[in-house]
Parts: structure tokens; sequence; C-alpha cells
């Protein structure tokens, strides 16, 4: 079983063809990223026009590489939502002209479910399973007892984890995007300044982190008009201790409290290797839950884990007719 996956939802133009649902067979990405740095962030009008430019040639190339034509595909997995609607309208649109022209089955998927998805690139899932997904645009704590079921026991009341991040990055004068530039001076430093934790009400699995972005602005303020000198290093550091020692301490709680066998590690900020070591020390004390931490590439956004996604969906019957749209506001627990 082939299947095709097409991820166009903010800035990489990637497609991916995986075999039997577990085995990549090819998986090309071309990401924008240098086209949005001098704005310091996504720009989506910009965004819009290099899917459109991309997209083709990105399915052509993985055809390439895997050696594949389009008639031997089954079915094809488009990211519906969320992301920026001019964004998924372009990949939207062209898995829909693929599907009509060939007759090929098409298949909506939901970003986070294929960012959850990227795990079973690597591993089987067992279920009931955790998965706290860090992303640019997301922090959830999704608990699945089966395949294509998603219960969100908890999720950000404000900034997204990876959005803090940029934000926090950008105070500090660093390129965009800003999570894996904190990530490496983090490493540089030591978490020597006091900054808060949002443990919000002690039964809640919800986050929330702007209030630790904002008392970065502060410290960075305070210490401008007193003329004294903050490492950025340290600086990171400390911030970066906050947001995992929040991230891994509720995860730990919700998978003790849901019986889970596994907890899956998902999204953009799965890159950061401190919540990645933070999270395999604490799991140390857990040996009855399997620790699941996807490989960098499948992390950050790629079709690979659409195209997973889309073969559960494809292989429990769910079909999406041509009349789909993108659909920015898509819903994890009902799509
Ligand atoms: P969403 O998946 O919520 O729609 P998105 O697709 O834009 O959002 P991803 O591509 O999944 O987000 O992740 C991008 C985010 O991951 C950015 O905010 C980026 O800064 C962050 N990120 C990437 N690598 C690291 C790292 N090493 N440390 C921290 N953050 C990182
Ligand atoms: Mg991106
Ligand atoms: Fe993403």
């Amino acid at each position: 079983l082939y299947v095709m996956g097409i991820e166009t939802s903010c800035d990489e133009t990637a497609v991916s063809i995986i075999k039997n649902g577990t085995e990549i067979i090819s998986n090309v990405v071309a990401s924008q990223i240098e086209s949005h740095k001098r704005f310091g962030g996504v720009v989506p009008e910009i965004a819009s026009r290099h899917h459109v430019e991309q997209v083709t040639v990105m399915i052509e190339e993985a055809l390439h590489q895997g050696n594949m034509t389009i008639t031997s595909i089954d079915a094809i997995a488009v990211t519906e939502g969320p992301g920026l609607v001019g964004a998924l309208l372009i990949g939207v649109n062209a898995a829909k002209a693929l599907a009509f022209a060939h007759n090929i089955p098409l298949v909506g998927v939901h970003h986070i479910a294929g960012h959850i998805y990227a795990n079973r690139l690597i591993t089987e899932m067992k279920f009931p399973l955790l998965s706290l997904v860090v992303s640019g645009g997301h922090t959830e704590l999704v608990l699945m007892k089966e395949h294509g079921v998603f219960e969100v026991i908890g999720e950000t009341r404000d900034d997204a984890a990876g959005e803090a991040y940029d934000k926090v990055a950008r105070q500090l004068q660093l390129p965009y995007p800003g999570g894996p530039h904190i990530d490496r001076l983090a490493h540089e430093g030591e978490p020597t300044i006091s900054l808060p934790r949002a443990w919000l009400e002690p039964d809640s699995f919800d986050f929330s982190f702007s209030g630790l972005k904002s008392a970065v602005i502060n410290t960075l303020h305070n210490a401008r008009q007193k003329g004294e000198e903050i490492s950025p290093e340290n600086l990171a550091a400390s911030f970066q201790a906050s947001v995992v020692e929040v991230l891994v301490t509720k995860t730990i709680k919700a998978a003790k409290l849901y019986n889970v066998k596994q907890v899956l590690l998902a999204g953009g900020v799965a890159a950061n290797k401190g919540l990645r070591w933070e999270l395999e020390q604490a799991f140390l004390d857990f040996p009855d839950i399997e620790l699941i931490i996807p490989p960098l590439h499948l992390c950050t956004d790629n079709a690979a884990m659409i195209a997973a996604a889309g073969t559960i969906r494809f292989q429990q019957g769910k079909r999406s007719g041509l009349e789909m749209n993108a659909n920015p506001g898509l819903d994890l627990e009902t799509f």
C-alpha cells in the first residue's frame, strides 16, 4: 500500500511516499526559511507563492526518488488544516488535481495528527498512549486509546512553546526561527536567572507560556535600564529550564494518571535537545512507560508524517471528496 503525503500548511513544501504506513520510500522538503528570515517570521503571501512554485516540483521529486510513477500510488493524503489558509489551499488543490486526474482516493489529514503519527514511522504505536505535542502553533497533551481517535487533555492557554521560543529569540536578536538558536545558547549557559513556572491549577494539564515570555522581556529591560550586562547564554538556559520543567512534569503526571503504555514526543520543538534529554532522564524512573522520540527530520514539518496519519485514515475507510477545502481551524478531536 503506497500513500503519497502532501504538506503545505506553513513554510515547508513537503511530499513523501510511504509503504504500508511505516516505511519511507521518499521524503522531500523544500524549506522557505531563507525567504521569511528577513521579516522575522512567516509572511503568508510569500509562503503561498513559494508553495505554488514548489508543489509540483516536490511531487515529481518524491516520485523520482522513490523510482515510482503516480499510477502506483494507492491514496493521496494531504494536510487539510490547521495552518495558513493560502498555504494549505496549494497542497489541497494539488492533491485534488492528482486524485481527480488519476482516479486515486483522497484523504484529508489534520496537521497535528501528522506530527503524532511521525512516531509510527519509527515504532509500533501501543495504546493507550500519550503524545506531548510541542510545535510552532500548538502545545498539547493528547491521549489516544486507539488509532485515529484523539483526546486533548491539556493545551496552551496563550502562546505555543515554539512561539515562545521564537519570541524570546527575537528579543535576543537571534534569526528566525529562533528555537534552535535558543537551544544552542542554552547549552553554553547556566540557568542562573530566576524565571517563573506556569503550573496553573493543581489538576490542570493546560500550559501557559506568555508570562514566562514577559518575564524574559522584563529581565532584559531592567538590566538595560540599570546598564547591566545579561548573559544571553544564561538567559536562554534559564528560559529553556522553565519551559522544559513544566512540559516534562505535566507529561509524567498525565502518563501516570492515564496509565499509558507509551509517551510520544511530537512537533518542531521536539527537536529541542534540552527537552529530549530531560524527558529521557525523567522516564528512566518509569521503565513500564516506553518513551518514543522521533529523529529531528521527522519532528519538524514533513510529509512522511502526513502520509503515515493518512494511511491509517485510508485503512479505516475514510475518504475526502473533491469538495474538500482547506480548513485553517480544523479540530483534532472531531476532524
Ligand atoms: P504547527 O505544527 O503547530 O502548525 P508549525 O508547523 O509552524 O506549527 P513546526 O514546524 O512543527 O511548527 O515547528 C516549528 C517550531 O519549532 C518553531 O517555533 C521553531 O522555533 C521550533 N523549533 C525547532 N527546533 C527547535 C529546537 N531545537 N528548540 C526549540 N524549538 C525548536
Ligand atoms: Mg515550519
Ligand atoms: Fe507543524
